[in-house]
């Protein structure tokens, strides 16, 4: 169907930015990581991309789920579960299509389910401080605010980068940058920063 389509364009667009990004998010992941962010994310999404193309008229579901398991079996690391089990659990809010409804739906199932797996809340430098502003953003723009979905993207992806600047001067609290102590204060999240080039991509495909 068309947002079916539509998802498949979106997953090439993030495809594409993720392997742009690949050395800088490698250099994000290497001061305060392992250094295999950029790698991670670029074969996860390239392979993501590619089971999403290969699926004959799929609906927006199936092709959350699709990308969803690939990312899950590709990306590896803490990231892999986190972005690619999520994505699995939220797709199933789609199945009726993508509205407004659903999208905020989406966002916000795929979120809890971010905290749940990872045990993360804002203010720990991880994914979840550029992912929680958006998501909060998303639906507030939608049902308080009566903003069609691409404005309240707008809205979420500004969240989203103001998220990314804020983990830069905490200390991380989850994940390999938390072994750092408080070497890890003054570094920007890789998690955060993927987060933040994927919804960029999801705004300019949609917009
Ligand atoms: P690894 O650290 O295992 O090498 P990646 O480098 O692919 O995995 O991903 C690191 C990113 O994963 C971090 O920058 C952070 O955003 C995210 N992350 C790690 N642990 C958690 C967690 N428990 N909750 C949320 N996000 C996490
Ligand atoms: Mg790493
Ligand atoms: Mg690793």
């Amino acid at each position: 169907g068309d947002d079916g389509a539509a998802v498949v364009a979106a997953v090439e667009a993030v495809a594409e930015r993720i392997e742009e990004e690949r050395d800088h998010l490698t250099q994000l992941d290497s001061a305060i990581g392992d250094a295999d962010h950029g790698g991670n994310m670029a074969r996860g999404w390239a392979e993501a991309a590619d089971a999403a193309r290969d699926l004959d008229d799929p609906d927006a579901e199936t092709v959350a789920k699709t990308v969803g398991k690939t990312l899950m079996g590709e990306v590896g690391g803490a990231s892999g579960p986190l972005f690619g089990g999520s994505l699995v659990f939220a797709a199933g809010e789609l199945d009726e299509g993508i509205t407004s409804e659903t999208a905020v739906a989406f966002a916000e199932t795929y979120l809890e389910k971010v905290e749940d797996r990872g045990d993360a809340r804002v203010g720990d430098q991880t994914m979840v401080d550029a992912l929680t502003p958006a998501v909060h953003t998303f639906k507030k723009s939608i049902e308080v605010d009566d903003l069609d979905p691409i404005e309240a993207l707008a809205k979420a992806v500004d969240a989203a980068e103001r998220g990314v600047a804020f983990t830069v001067p905490i200390r991380a609290r989850k994940g390999r940058a938390s072994y750092l102590g408080w070497r890890s204060v003054g570094h920007q999240d890789p998690g955060a920063t993927s987060t933040l080039f994927i919804l960029e991509e999801l705004l300019a495909v949609a917009a």
